[in-house]
């Protein structure tokens, strides 16, 4: 904005703005002022001098001591070249909003809160996050250049005035563009994403001149309102419950000056200790199912508790809390690759390295004698692997097929679940896996959430059965999503897992896996039932050129590094290409070979397929002579399977 511009903008902003301050006098009543350090604000405030109250409140922050944040160092902010860049543009009102929506948009210099470019509701809430606001705080205290603490006192307060808390009626039967704003704004999830986010602010900005008792106290106003809001309307469940619970602990350990702060720090606590045991499985899944939102829910479990303990407030989180923590732990180091990539199942999205090693750093504050852990968070140089290789988590429904820990590793991470919550998939019996350094089938992802019809289309492309690694009935999604375990061996010699998906009506899909020798995957693949016709089993590779034979039904990579997979199906009538793409980051998504291997099942018989899929560093990875085929009829308790590579012979079998 150019300064003319600005300057019009301020002065269109003043007389709005000195109307509609927030009234002191209410703000210091929310405060329990008979608190330590506050004696002169109370002697000022009763004496009816509220402006000189205000004054001495903003000095008592200034030089308040005892109360800790767990988030940004305001003393020594850290701002990363990419912070700086959202800082400088916030400036210009181009906000950094979502990641999935680059080069940012502009607001307008008489800032549009209600601007929505992209009909994604990501992109409409996830402004009210303001997310630039703690970069341009961090810029301020690095440079020391008041125009950040100046800008933001201007947003804060356009924010304020443009985004009231009014009734909302609900969206029934309208079109998301007729809904009001309010409706955006005010999401609970937003709330309190800003109760978090506005401690970090407040500690940033506080030195600033800007910051004057004026602002403090319509400060103090908005976050009471956000507080009280946030503490009467939580989400019913999920995730969304948990970061709300959190961030409520987070506003009354914070502010614990306010008379509220410590009702709002018992309804958070409450809630987190309600909700850790109905959200989080005993085998220590978090029940969306999506190893994304699972570690977001250990840092929300860990987020509060390092809040509470750092102000005195440790509460009433048992030990029970804590191994639950544990759990949700070794679940994560379970299912990530050698690489720390954390399967892309439900709407996760691909981690680095560097997110999920800080998150293994952040929790081995709490759990210091996990030598695994350790071992993870230190890249090896402390503590120790664990002891096995593969593992099951039979209540969430992931079963780990390892035979090592390192990036020469081979690892497959099946899914077979109960039907989960908001954030799952379609996709009983899929699985990703990865061998040397290379994830051949990474799962399809999400690519994008919720909004108009365009957006909700592209999002359910995603979502679909079919774009997974397992088994359809007509292409068509699961009917129903609870597969049971009905065998688990995990041996140094091998291992093999058997899920069965009872997932259509009149079909139920059995899968058996077998890591074979502890070197390749054969997976058994029966469809049983009255239902009848087009029994496909579907299989995505990672984006590559492939080495196609229809006739064989086989396909093989070619990586000319020499690590690669042959893929080879028994039991199909054809083998077609299909569509296939791969979203590791919201809104982005890459072309990938996909194939289908069809039968044409008949009523009460059926459908049997089996899938070797042989790691190789063979020059020519198509080369390989792979053999598979059932002994014997089908039977409801037991399989016997023979496969031959390269003229070796595997008998394998399970019996229920
Ligand atoms: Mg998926």
């Amino acid at each position: 904005m150019n300064l003319i511009k600005k300057v019009l903008c301020v002065a269109a902003l003043l007389p709005a703005l000195a109307l509609r301050g927030a009234d002191a006098g209410k703000v210091l009543d929310l405060l329990d002022l008979s608190r330590s350090g506050l004696e002169k604000v109370a002697e000022l405030h009763k004496q009816g001098q509220d402006s000189l109250a205000s004054s001495a409140l903003l000095d008592y922050f200034k030089g308040r001591t005892g109360v800790k944040s767990v988030g940004v160092n305001p003393e020594k902010p850290k701002l990363t070249k990419e912070e700086r860049r959202w800082a400088d543009e916030g400036l210009e009102h181009k906000f950094f909003v979502h990641k999935g929506y680059q080069p940012s948009y502009f607001y307008g210099d008489d800032i549009n809160w209600q601007y929505w470019p992209v009909k994604d509701n990501e992109l409409r809430w996830q402004l009210h996050r303001t997310k630039w606001w703690v970069p341009m705080g961090k810029a301020y205290r690095v440079t020391g250049d008041e125009k950040y603490a100046r800008e933001w006192v201007l947003q804060y307060r356009d924010w304020i005035k443009k985004n009231p808390l009014t009734e909302f009626k609900g969206i029934k039967d309208k079109d998301m563009e007729e809904v009001d704003n309010v409706y955006f704004a005010w999401r609970p999830l937003e709330v309190c994403d800003r109760l978090e986010h506005q401690i970090e602010q407040f500690e940033l900005f506080l030195p600033s001149a800007e910051f004057t008792p004026e602002f403090l106290i319509d400060f103090l106003d908005n976050y009471h309102r956000h507080a009280t809001f946030a503490n009467s309307h939580y989400s019913a469940q999920g995730n969304h419950l948990l970061f709300e619970a959190q961030r409520v602990i987070f506003a009354g350990s914070f502010f614990p000056e306010f008379k509220d702060a410590a009702s709002w720090r018992k309804a958070g606590v409450d809630i987190l200790n309600r909700e850790i045991k109905k959200q989080v499985f005993p085998d220590g899944v978090q029940f969306e199912l999506d190893p994304g939102y699972h570690m977001a829910c250990v840092n929300i479990f860990g987020k509060a508790l390092q809040m509470m303990d750092a102000n005195g407030y440790r509460g009433e989180f048992p030990q029970s809390y804590l191994d639950t923590m544990k759990n949700m732990v070794e679940f994560t180091y379970n299912i990530a690759f050698p690489d720390f990539t954390l399967p892309v199942f439900s709407d996760n999205k691909l981690h680095t390295k560097h997110g999920v090693q800080g998150n293994y750093r952040i929790w081995r504050k709490f759990f210091p004698k996990d030598q695994a852990l350790r071992y993870f968070a230190t890249d090896g140089k402390k503590g120790k692997l664990p002891e096995y290789t593969s593992r099951a988590f039979t209540n969430g429904g992931f079963y780990v097929m390892r035979n090592g820990w390192d990036s020469t590793a081979t690892v497959m991470v099946l899914k077979a679940g109960p039907a989960g919550e908001w954030h799952n998939q379609y996709d009983n019996g899929t699985f990703e896996m990865w061998t040397n350094g290379r994830n051949f089938f990474p799962d399809s992802g999400s690519f994008i959430y919720g909004g108009d019809e365009e957006v909700l289309k592209q999002r359910n492309w995603f979502r679909q059965t079919a774009v997974h690694n397992t088994l359809t009935l007509y292409d068509k999604n699961l009917q129903t999503r609870e597969s049971k375990l009905l065998k688990w061996e995990a041996t140094p010699q091998g291992d093999v897992a058997v899920v069965e998906t009872p997932g259509y009506d009149g079909l139920t899909h059995r899968r058996a896996v077998f890591f074979v020798d502890k070197k390749f995957y054969v997976i058994a693949d029966e469809a049983y039932g009255d239902a009848e016709g087009d029994v496909a089993l579907h299989y995505q590779l990672l984006p590559c050129d492939p080495l196609e034979n229809t006739v064989k039904k086989s396909v093989s990579t070619a990586f000319a590094d020499g690590n690669n997979i042959t893929l080879r199906v028994f039991g199909a009538d054809k083998m077609e290409a299909e569509e296939g793409w791969m979203s590791p980051a919201y809104r982005v998504k890459k072309a990938r070979p996909a194939y289908a291997f069809r039968s044409a099942k008949k009523a009460g018989k059926p459908s049997r397929f089996i899938t070797v899929i042989y790691p190789t560093d063979a020059a020519n990875p198509a080369n390989h002579d792979i053999k598979a085929a059932y002994k014997g009829k089908y039977s409801p308790t037991s399989a016997t399977l023979e496969v031959i590579v390269d003229g070796k012979k595997y008998p394998l079998s399970y019996t229920l």
